[in-house]
């Protein structure tokens, strides 16, 4: 038997072990073409259909309308905190944000490079432990677009309302890096949703953009090629060589989601498990504490700290020892974080309450 960590990695996280082991089998020959997928040519037959496979899986699992182009591309979610503003400006030169956390935060600043930000909410005054009342949202009627981030992977905060997003005349791009396919969401209420893959579709170095058409034709001059949506949309995205393990990997995740029965059953067995947690933190009598606002509370990461540093890092310590993994929280926050993407099985989740109550009883 292989030993298998049960992983709380915040990203690169997890990945579902079906899909592990038929990219294993499959490494050296792939569809009996006597190579591996990584050794082949983009355009080929044999990768296009790969391709073909992933796009087509994906537009089921998150019922894409046909109006939006699909697009993997490389450059992660920072890389797409540039590409955003470069291309969906259209030669406007405001954009607004709302403030979560540390990757709202960095979304605007890199934004700030190429137009006028303004924050139409921040939660910066309680620590980004909640998400900011969207009623008190202050959105310009004239942005080229709001930007969201729907969960904040660092702080632990989710937009609850994914499904039905706030409408303010102006498009939606939302970064879903650490959720995307954990829920159901209403795609035709965005203009545009990004995710780095390294949480909830594959490997790192891949990134996919799901953009609606309407939004396509108007980059801004200085947009770099590869990652101008106009341009990569045109190409099937494959102007330049795209990360084609990425894709591949990505189309095996999407196959496993829809032999799990589909995003909505990943959401039900993604609320069980994050109500396993947080019910575990709740009724710990504040040994452990999760600091943030019960109705913002991501489901795919949980921070939670105890009393003391060093009791977090005696607990640290005793989960490594029981292969509970990676469960160290961000740099930037400190304390402790288990991030339960859609691979986590709610057995894992159990293990790690299991551990969470023999500790607190040690220490009562
Ligand atoms: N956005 C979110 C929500 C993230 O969690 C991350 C990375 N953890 C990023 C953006 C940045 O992604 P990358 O490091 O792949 O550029």
């Amino acid at each position: 038997m292989v030993h298998r960590a049960i992983n709380f990695s915040a990203g690169p996280a997890a990945l579902p072990d079906e899909v592990l082991k038929q990219a294993q089998a499959e490494l050296l020959d792939f569809r009996g073409t006597g190579m591996g997928v990584m050794e082949m040519s983009h355009r080929g037959e044999v990768f296009m259909a790969v391709a073909a496979e992933a796009e087509n899986d994906l537009r089921e699992l998150l019922a894409i309308p046909a109006n939006y182009k699909i697009l993997f591309l490389q450059g992660g979610g920072i890389g797409e905190f540039a590409a955003v503003p470069l291309n969906l400006l259209r030669g406007g030169a405001k954009a607004d944000y709302v403030n979560t956390g540390t990757w709202s935060t960095k979304g605007i600043t890199e934004a700030r490079k190429y137009c006028e930000v303004r924050v139409a909410a921040s939660a910066e005054d309680r620590h980004f432990t909640y998400v900011p009342d969207v009623a008190a949202w202050q959105v310009r009627s004239d942005a080229a677009y709001l930007h969201i981030c729907t969960n904040e992977t660092i702080h632990g905060v989710e937009m609850p309302f994914t499904a039905a997003p706030p409408d303010f005349g102006v498009p939606l791009v939302s970064d879903m890096s650490s959720h995307i396919l954990s829920r159901t969401i209403d795609v035709s209420r965005y203009g545009c949703i990004y995710a780095g893959a390294q949480k909830n579709i594959g490997p790192s170095g891949l990134v996919l953009v799901i953009v609606r058409e309407d939004l396509l034709g108007k980059p801004h001059p200085h947009c770099p090629s590869f990652i101008d949506y106009s341009l990569q949309a045109k190409n099937g995205w494959m102007f330049n060589t795209p990360n084609t393990w990425g894709v591949y990997l990505a189309g095996l995740v999407f196959k496993w989601l829809k032999a799990q029965g589909g995003v909505a059953a990943m959401e039900k067995h993604n609320i069980a498990k994050a109500a396993l947690l947080y019910g575990a933190i709740d009724a710990s009598g504040s040994f452990y504490q999760c600091p943030v606002a019960r109705a913002d509370r991501s489901r795919m990461n949980v921070p939670f700290r105890l009393g003391s540093d060093a009791l977090d890092a005696e607990f640290l310590q005793g989960a490594e020892a029981l292969g509970l993994s990676q469960l160290r929280g961000h740099r930037a926050v400190g304390g402790l974080r288990a991030s339960i993407y859609n691979a986590m099985s709610i057995d894992g989740v159990a293990a790690l309450v299991n551990y969470m109550q023999a500790f607190r009883q040690r220490h009562a």
